[in-house]
């Protein structure tokens, strides 16, 4: 069934509380991007970008129990596993990946993409596209999962933010 926009209003606020309690509930693991040392992330989002998006290394990555908020048909992201997955201005990834530039990277992606459309202009177009096309292929997915192919492939830096902010308006 797919999601109308009533029943997302109905979700958005329970949903929007789970986000805010799960970064509270986190707040003192979260640092600034812009103290991991990474090396290349520098070249592709601004100082500002990087001093503001936190990171939160932890053994399971936080999902929201949309089942249990009201909002069938999302089984296959609940279930998941994710590597890294993000709210607002905060990433979250598995200790195991805490190393790894190219997941931050791709994690910042959807920072931008928070940052430019409002949270609950992010939400509705996250869940239409997991809803019409699955996870991989969503298109804030697609957007994210472009830039970071093209960041392990491609040496030569590009401005990662100008690529969400186009994206976007193809969205
Ligand atoms: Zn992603």
């Amino acid at each position: 069934m797919p999601l109308t926009p009533d029943p997302f209003r109905l979700l958005l606020p329970p949903l929007i509380d789970w986000i805010e309690r799960t970064l509270a509930d986190h707040a003192m693991g979260a640092r600034p991007v812009a103290s991991l040392g990474f090396r290349r992330l520098r070249q592709y989002f601004s100082e500002e970008q990087l001093a503001v998006a936190k990171v939160a290394a932890v053994e399971h990555v936080p999902v929201p129990p949309l089942t249990a908020l009201g909002a069938p048909g999302f089984e296959e992201f609940e279930t998941m596993q994710a590597a890294g997955i993000t709210y607002l201005d905060t990433f979250f990834v598995g200790q195991r990946y805490a190393a790894d530039e190219s997941l931050h990277f791709h994690e910042l992606i959807h920072i931008v993409q928070w940052r430019l459309l409002g949270h609950e202009r992010f939400l509705a177009a996250y869940a239409a596209g997991l809803q019409s096309y699955g996870y991989r292929n969503s298109p804030l997915e697609n957007m994210a999962y472009d830039a970071q192919g093209r960041f392990d492939r491609d040496p030569v830096p590009f401005d990662a933010e100008e690529f969400v902010a186009e994206g976007i308006v193809r969205l």
